[in-house]
């Protein structure tokens, strides 16, 4: 994928929310922007949740994801696991599920995938009819690649996903940016708050080591937001630096 392509706004959202209806009652960026939603958003509305660990020969890895305390829903980053299957412990990792608490669960307006490698979106079966936003290109390889997820986590009844060629504001103060290298469709999430920007970014590392190599365009854009950054297999949050 040329990184044009995949930096080219688009109208995808929009037409996204033409051709399916459901996705209205979720996505009111007018009502929230009257609100004055950029400065109402804090540093303390972001919140992680541990959602798997994976045991390999005496080490753990933990899994998070993310929640967005939005004036218009409750947003998730990323869903985590809820079970397990054999096809994905063959190779000696022990994967532990740690479910979202339902309450949580029974708020959540809108789901954002970084990605869509098994461990980010185990839970998505639990938001039937929910919009979850992801890029065009993780969704496509995620339904035609080989061992790249488990695709009945992916496709079930009731899924609803919206598709984006490139960045999107999905509620005000809420953006999708495509930062692809772990994958190609893969993308972070810059929430604007009082304090300035602060990224979600999945798997763009599975380290702060590993992401400030800026080895891949998803990295070199992180390293560039220069934000307080989250990364799912990592329990501290940082302002990344490039290492020379
Ligand atoms: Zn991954």
């Amino acid at each position: 994928m040329s990184p044009d392509a995949a930096w080219a706004e688009t109208d995808e959202l929009r037409v996204a929310e033409r051709s399916n209806p459901q996705i209205k009652s979720y996505v009111r960026p007018g009502k929230a922007a009257e609100k004055g939603v950029k400065a109402m958003l804090s540093r303390d509305d972001i919140g992680r949740h541990l959602t798997s660990e994976m045991f390999f020969s005496g080490d753990r890895l933990p899994g998070f994801c993310d929640t967005i305390e939005h004036p218009d829903g409750l947003v998730l980053v990323d869903t985590g696991m809820i079970d397990t299957t054999p096809a994905i412990e063959e190779d000696g990792e022990e994967w532990h599920p740690n479910p979202l608490p339902d309450e949580l669960v029974s708020r959540v307006a809108v789901v954002v995938n970084t990605h869509l490698h098994f461990d980010h979106c185990g839970g998505n079966r639990l938001f039937p009819g929910i919009p979850i936003h992801v890029q065009r290109r993780e969704l496509a390889d995620a339904r035609t690649k080989d061992d790249y997820t488990v695709r009945e986590w992916v496709d079930f009844p009731g899924a609803t996903y919206v598709e984006h060629d490139g960045e999107a504001e999905i509620l005000p103060g809420v953006k999708l940016l495509p930062a692809p290298g772990h994958t190609a469709g893969h993308q972070v999430v810059v929430v604007e708050t009082d304090e300035g920007p602060v990224v979600l970014g999945g798997d763009v590392g599975d380290s702060f080591e590993e992401l400030e190599r800026g080895d891949t365009p998803g990295r070199q854009l992180v390293l560039e937001l220069a934000a307080p950054t989250y990364l799912a297999h990592v329990a501290e949050v940082r302002v990344p630096h490039r290492r020379s």
